[in-house]
């Protein structure tokens, strides 16, 4: 099994020790892949969109090339996993500060995202939230936090708070608002891990 996680800015390296936790508590073996540049994202199983900053993560994924890989790599049923600026990147749509800006979008879900919904309120936050996948709560760690405000009807809601749903997933795709490399609850990277099929797997 080998992981990709894309390596152009924000919180990678919390994301490479979360999955190396993971796949060593499903006593698996992996590798974990930085992507810094085009040619790695096709030799990948999964891959993970780590957060930072949307505009610059989404140039720097183009002027690398790599946008077009991760792209084809969803359309071929590799799990993609986004958390944060990383959800921004992955939805079809943008609030109107995403669509005045003309920022780059991947378009790979059927979302459209608040680019700064809990951001203009409070910079960062706990919240206990209900997954509508995991038996208990889940205590998700929000940092300028995008929101999804409209799914399609093939998107499943997995959490929300109040109006803003802050999980959610379509097929091999998972979109979260907050960090969930930042905990020790490794819940969703282990749904993320599942997705992967076993003829899927390089
Ligand atoms: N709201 C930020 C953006 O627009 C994302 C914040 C994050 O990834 N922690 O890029």
């Amino acid at each position: 099994m080998r992981i990709g996680v894309i390596a152009l800015q924000g919180d990678v390296s919390e994301h490479v020790d979360a999955l190396k936790r993971v796949i060593s508590e499903r006593g698996k073996n992996g590798d974990i892949v930085t992507v810094k540049h085009s040619g790695i994202v096709p030799t990948c199983d999964a891959l993970v969109l780590p957060g930072g900053e949307s505009t610059t993560l989404g140039r720097l994924l183009v002027y690398e090339g790599i946008a077009d890989e991760i792209k084809k790599a969803a359309l071929n049923g590799v799990p993609v996993m986004g958390t944060c600026a990383g959800l921004i990147l992955m939805a079809k749509e943008g609030d109107g500060q995403v669509q005045k800006t003309h920022q780059y979008l991947l378009s790979l879900m059927d979302i459209t995202v608040n680019r700064n919904a809990f951001g203009r309120q409070r910079e960062s936050f706990e919240f206990k939230l209900s997954v509508s996948i995991f038996d208990t709560p889940y205590i998700a760690i929000f940092i300028r936090a995008p929101a999804i405000v409209r799914c399609g009807d093939e998107v499943k809601k997995l959490a929300d708070i109040d109006d803003y749903i802050v999980a959610a997933e379509q097929d091999n795709l998972i979109a979260l608002a907050f960090h969930p490399e930042l905990t020790d609850d490794l819940r969703f990277h282990h749904h993320f891990l599942d997705k992967i099929s076993k003829d899927q797997t390089k």
